[in-house]
């Protein structure tokens, strides 16, 4: 069974939310999902790393853990053709939807955070590769209307370096939080033909190492822990928003056009 945390907002009472709120009044989003790396990870990669720097960071810096959002943008634009090639024909075990499904969930999400008295949000997204700019649209939307400070990035955006794809970077970050997650023994495995083979395992995977995953899982825990010192000091909505009003920030944000994860990236 699993431990219940003190940070998180479905496992605490509600005096220990107010108290924890009042002391910081930032709540941290972890947005993954289950896509392939390789035969030797965890499918929930993304998911396990998001979950892992609020966890920490709440823990370290202050503030409440918001229910994770395990599905993200995906199978649709450029990551259609990508996962052609990355498993071919093999069933990829995907939790993933298109951009206006999760955004406009997102946006609700937003609301409950508002509603629920917070200053500003902080959404930490394992899954890179460029859809964050279509949370971002939502998130600016949403602040424009409600003042309430939203950032939104991917790990290698808090970390400032390069990231990868179940490469050296992402399998260092997994074995570092969660080593069990884990299979080196499985590098060299493929799938049978017409399946791309390596479950969209990194090429430099081998070189992961779990000393240089705790040095870039650190920088990215700091990096949040700053963000999260500026953004504690704004001020919480004066009346809670109703479901009109998200409707209306919703048509705001369609009239932007095309969702980017639609396009060839
Ligand atoms: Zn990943």
């Amino acid at each position: 069974m699993r431990t219940l945390s003190k940070v998180r907002w479905s496992d605490l009472r509600p005096d220990d939310f107010l108290r924890r709120q009042g002391e910081c009044p930032v709540v941290y989003l972890p947005i993954g999902l289950c896509e392939p790396h390789g035969h030797i990870a965890a499918l929930g990669l993304d998911t396990l790393k998001a979950d892992y720097y609020c966890e920490e960071a709440a823990t370290r810096f202050g503030g409440i853990v918001a229910p994770t959002q395990g599905y993200h943008i995906h199978e649709c634009g450029f990551h259609k053709p990508w996962l052609d090639e990355v498993v071919g024909d093999t069933n990829p075990l995907m939790a993933g939807m298109p951009p206006q499904v999760i955004c406009y969930h997102f946006l609700y999400q937003l609301r409950a955070f508002a509603n629920a008295g917070f200053h500003a949000v902080i959404v930490v997204s394992g899954h890179a590769g460029g859809s964050q700019k279509d949370l971002r649209r939502v998130a600016d939307a949403f602040t424009k209307r409600t003042r309430i400070p939203v950032v939104v990035k991917t790990d290698p955006e808090w970390g400032g370096y390069e990231g990868d794809h179940a490469g050296a970077y992402e399998i260092s970050q997994l074995l570092a939080i969660h080593p069990e997650a884990v299979d080196l023994s499985l590098l060299k495995r493929m799938d049978e033909e017409g399946s791309g083979g390596r479950r969209a395992l990194g090429v430099d995977a081998a070189e992961a190492d779990p000393v240089k995953g705790k040095e870039i899982n650190e920088t990215i825990i700091a990096a949040i822990g700053t963000t999260a010192k500026e953004l504690r000091v704004g001020a919480a909505l004066k009346e809670s928003i109703g479901y009109q009003e998200i409707e209306e920030i919703w048509s705001a944000v369609l009239s932007l056009g095309d969702w980017w994860s639609m396009g060839e990236g």
